[in-house]
């Protein structure tokens, strides 16, 4: 976007440039104002987590959630990530707000597993900063502790790039989250650079294909042979696949086809509030949508 915006500044002169120009101030002072506001969400209590259904791709019941941050900005809106946790990491915020995260997702875990709702695997994103700070490990039992939520029912989504820098760390760390009972994925996979002998190193238990190679599936061939690869290997590992960003009907048959274990997306469920999730699991069924 801001290159087609620098070639038309160029192509048509002075005037536009200046508009150009304003626009960049006008993003500038946006993300000042979203950092200034973000020092006080927390306080102000703004934040709050969707969770998107992971379904079994034979029975398509669920078998897990994915918990995603959400911000009710006071004047803006419910703002997604994507407006606000790169500012969050640039300004350190990220490490409050994952406390939160964490926190707020095994409570309510808890909470549903209590009110006799069915088991389900709960996954929370984690950045690079939490993951290399001193006191994750800490934090995380604590929270399992005062929560009460069952660890083998937590699984700690990690993207390759946090796993491929400084891989002697990751490899300790992650071998005390999985001590301690703690399901790992490797998130957006196949967007990284992952070394293969790491990825049997690692006590990996979940490799979750990223969206845009399920998007193109049933057009682009290639995305077909890479998801198909990316599900061998997995298989070959002893890993679970899931499935990310599934929307149609025909991504969904060439899953099932391939043997995928599992899948997540608009097809089957949306991310969506407690009270609704709470819902699809108390009525239990299958979240795959009558074919026609
Ligand atoms: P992610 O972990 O890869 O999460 C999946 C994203 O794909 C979510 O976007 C989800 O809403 C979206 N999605 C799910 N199904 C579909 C689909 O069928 N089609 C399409 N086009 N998109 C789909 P969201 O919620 O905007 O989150 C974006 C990213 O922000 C996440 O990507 C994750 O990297 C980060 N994030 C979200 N919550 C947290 C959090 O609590 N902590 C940290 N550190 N990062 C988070
Ligand atoms: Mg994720
Ligand atoms: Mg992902
Ligand atoms: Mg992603």
């Amino acid at each position: 976007h801001a290159d087609m915006a620098m070639f038309y500044a160029k192509e048509s002169g002075r005037n536009n440039y200046k508009f150009f120009e304003q626009e960049m101030i006008g993003r500038a002072v946006e993300l000042q104002s979203i950092e200034a506001s973000l020092h006080l969400a927390l306080e102000r209590n703004e934040f709050l987590l969707h969770y998107q259904p992971k379904i079994d791709l034979h029975s398509g019941a669920i078998v897990g959630v994915e918990a995603l941050i959400r911000w009710q900005h006071p004047q803006r809106g419910l703002l997604l990530p994507g407006h606000f946790m790169s500012i969050a990491e640039d300004c350190g915020l990220i490490l409050p707000i994952g406390r939160w995260v964490l926190r707020e997702a095994c409570l309510q875990a808890a909470a549903w597993m209590n009110s006799g709702l069915p088991a389900i695997i709960v996954a929370v994103n984690t950045s690079a900063l939490e993951f290399r700070s001193e006191e994750f490990l800490e934090h995380i039992r604590a929270t399992l502790k005062t929560t009460g939520f069952d660890p083998h029912l937590l699984e700690i989504e990690l993207t390759e790039s946090v796993l491929m820098r400084d891989v002697e760390s990751t490899n300790s760390v992650l071998h005390s989250l999985s001590d301690m009972g703690i399901r790992l994925a490797i998130d957006d996979f196949g967007t990284g650079y992952s070394s293969l002998s790491y990825l049997r190193r690692f006590p990996i238990n979940t490799l979750k294909i990223d969206q845009c190679f399920v998007n193109q599936l049933n057009a682009n061939p290639d995305d077909a042979t890479i998801v198909q690869a990316v599900i061998s290997l997995g298989k070959s590992l002893h890993q679970r696949v899931i499935a990310e960003g599934v929307e149609t009907q025909e991504q969904y048959e060439f899953l099932l086809a391939k043997n995928c274990d599992e899948g997540q997306g608009y097809y089957f469920g949306f991310p969506m509030a407690p009270q609704s999730l709470a819902a699809l699991l108390k009525a239990g069924g299958s979240l795959i949508p009558a074919s026609d």
